[in-house]
């Protein structure tokens, strides 16, 4: 299949929706990024890489970064883990605060704000402080992405700190509720600093293939975390990788992927590839809106999906 040509007939057709949508505008360092820029990478096992757009222009992960630290504490607490974070959708924004409190302090899933706080809680209770855990994600995404200066903005971590009052509130409630272990403040701000972690689409895509190959990179050939864990986290990227339009993601695209408020989704077709695509602006939902439809097309043209 000729990826390139249908990459470029994507960026076309995607023109006129390019400024549809609005930037994450409640983390105000993230306004500040132009709408309309547009970067899609695919990546094969054998090393091809196949981007357009702007592919080598970093961006912030945002929510992305919950794949890598849900992964993280997988891999050490096993099912233990899930004694303080579900795997059922959500059906509510990625930020809300209600169903956590009627349902006693225990997040849906790891991919909500509050459940993703949790797991960075959980890393912090194993690395002991909040420094070695924030050392072993950064290593830990600097190895997968095959970039070992891969960083994260600490303007954007501050700024979303200090408007950071709901996911204070978040972790807060759930420490009310007995599920919260470290320092609420400190524990926020590296969940903050993790989704702060800027990459562009060419090191995003390579960073998901791992999980396209059941945890192993073919690349790298360094096997990360078993095929049966690899599984389970494609599992919640399908169900729960775009909060409450996750049902939607899946009827119109078909692949397991994970979205962010920087405007990045990474997907991945299972033993075939991974995508990585961006663009800034989000639909109601806080996901790419540009990001959304180029995977739609992307499935529809190639007819890969996981159905
Ligand atoms: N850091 C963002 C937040 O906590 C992540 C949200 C997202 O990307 N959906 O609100």
């Amino acid at each position: 299949m000729n990826y390139q040509a249908i990459l470029n007939e994507i960026y076309e057709e995607l023109q006129p929706e390019l400024m549809r949508g609005r930037v994450a505008d409640y983390i105000p360092a993230l306004a500040e990024v132009e709408k309309g820029q547009f970067a899609m990478t695919v990546t094969l096992d054998d090393g091809q890489v196949f981007s357009v757009g702007e592919s080598s222009k970093q961006f912030s992960i945002q929510s992305i970064s919950k794949v890598f630290t849900f992964t993280l504490a997988l891999d050490i607490y096993s099912r233990e883990l899930y004694k303080r974070v579900g795997v059922e959708p959500s059906g509510n924004p990625f930020n809300s605060l209600v169903q956590l409190e009627y349902e006693n302090g225990i997040p849906r899933n790891p991919f909500i704000n509050a459940g993703a706080i949790t797991i960075t809680d959980t890393l912090i209770s194993h690395y002991k402080d909040e420094y070695k855990t924030l050392e072993v994600i950064m290593h830990f995404v600097r190895q997968i992405s095959g970039n070992p200066k891969l960083s994260f903005d600490s303007a954007v971590a501050k700024s979303e700190m200090e408007h950071g009052d709901r996911n204070l509130a978040l972790a807060r409630l759930m420490k009310s509720f007995g599920n919260f272990e470290n320092d609420v403040i400190n524990t926020v701000m590296t969940y903050f600093k993790h989704c702060a972690i800027t990459m562009n689409t060419e090191e995003l895509s390579r960073s998901m293939l791992f999980l396209a190959f059941g945890g192993r990179d073919p690349i790298s050939k360094k096997q990360f975390i078993t095929p049966s864990q690899a599984k389970r986290i494609n599992a919640v990227m399908l169900t729960c990788g775009h909060y409450d339009a996750s049902g939607e993601f899946a009827f119109h695209v078909g692949l397991p992927a994970k979205s962010g408020v920087g405007g990045g989704i990474a997907a991945i077709v299972p033993g075939k590839m991974s995508i990585a695509v961006w663009s800034p602006a989000l639909n109601k939902y806080g996901n790419s809106h540009a990001g959304t439809l180029a995977l739609e097309k992307f499935t529809t043209k190639t007819g890969l999906s996981i159905f």
